[in-house]
């Protein structure tokens, strides 16, 4: 059974976008994982096709209307799917490595992308939407959170990276950021590639790299060594 995302929005025109190149959609090629859209709009009930409301309270821009929402995740969702439901939000969990990790060995995601100033509070009660963040900034919608949350996730499925190309050593696996990395030429505008790295001695290279993580880390994130 492969990985099957699924994703609610007001813009299905903008996918697969990036999530069709290279390895990830290579990946989606081979059956790895599979992509659907539905469209919010195709919900709604008036002539006007409204998805949106004036917020309650007053204040500027439009939410995302409730029982619109509902009936959007309920038909690509129903009762019994084991995918999580998730929305894209700058007030969610922020996204780490180890999510992205958990997702990929789960069944796939029901992924709501939100727009405008956002959604009805009580559909994320009601829909135990899971909010998840990819950063402390704020996007016009999700659709673009929700492809940076895919495209982590896809490539950690099996056979989607080949087997040259490992996870163990990247930045986060092991709680450290990825040491330098160098290619030839060994000379480059005055730069020589560290002679450790053309030694041959693997055991040095090894110590070599967990060394330059480590400084890298407490230089740049310190907050990742705790
Ligand atoms: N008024 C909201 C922001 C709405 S931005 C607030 O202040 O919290 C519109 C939509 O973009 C959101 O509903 C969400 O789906 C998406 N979005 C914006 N920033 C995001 C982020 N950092 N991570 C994930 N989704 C984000």
């Amino acid at each position: 059974m492969s990985f099957s995302a699924h994703i609610i929005t007001l813009f299905p025109e903008l996918f697969p976008g990036p999530l069709g190149a290279s390895v990830i959609g290579r990946g989606m090629a081979d059956g790895r994982w599979s992509l659907e859209t539905t469209q919010l709009r195709d919900f709604a009930t008036d002539r006007h096709r409204t998805v949106d409301d004036t917020p309650s309270g007053g204040g500027a821009g439009m939410v995302l209307k409730p029982d619109i929402l509902a009936k959007a995740i309920d038909a690509v969702s129903p009762e019994g799917d084991l995918r999580p439901r998730l929305l894209m939000s700058p007030r969610g969990k922020p996204l780490t490595q180890a999510r992205v990790h958990e997702l990929a060995a789960g069944p796939g995601a029901v992924i709501v992308c939100g727009r405008f100033e956002g959604i009805d509070q009580r559909v994320i009660e009601a829909r135990q939407l899971e909010e998840i963040s990819i950063g402390d900034y704020v996007l016009a919608g999700g659709e673009v959170a929700a492809m940076v949350l895919l495209e982590a996730v896809v490539r950690l499925l099996p056979g989607v990276l080949g087997a040259a190309e490992s996870h163990a050593d990247e930045s986060f696996e092991n709680g450290l950021l990825e040491y330098p990395q160098y290619t030839r030429p060994q000379l480059f505008e005055g730069r020589e590639i560290p002679e450790v790295l053309t030694s041959g001695d693997h055991g040095k290279v090894e110590k070599w790299r967990r060394a330059e993580s480590e400084k890298l880390t407490r230089a740049r994130r310190p907050d990742l060594l705790k």
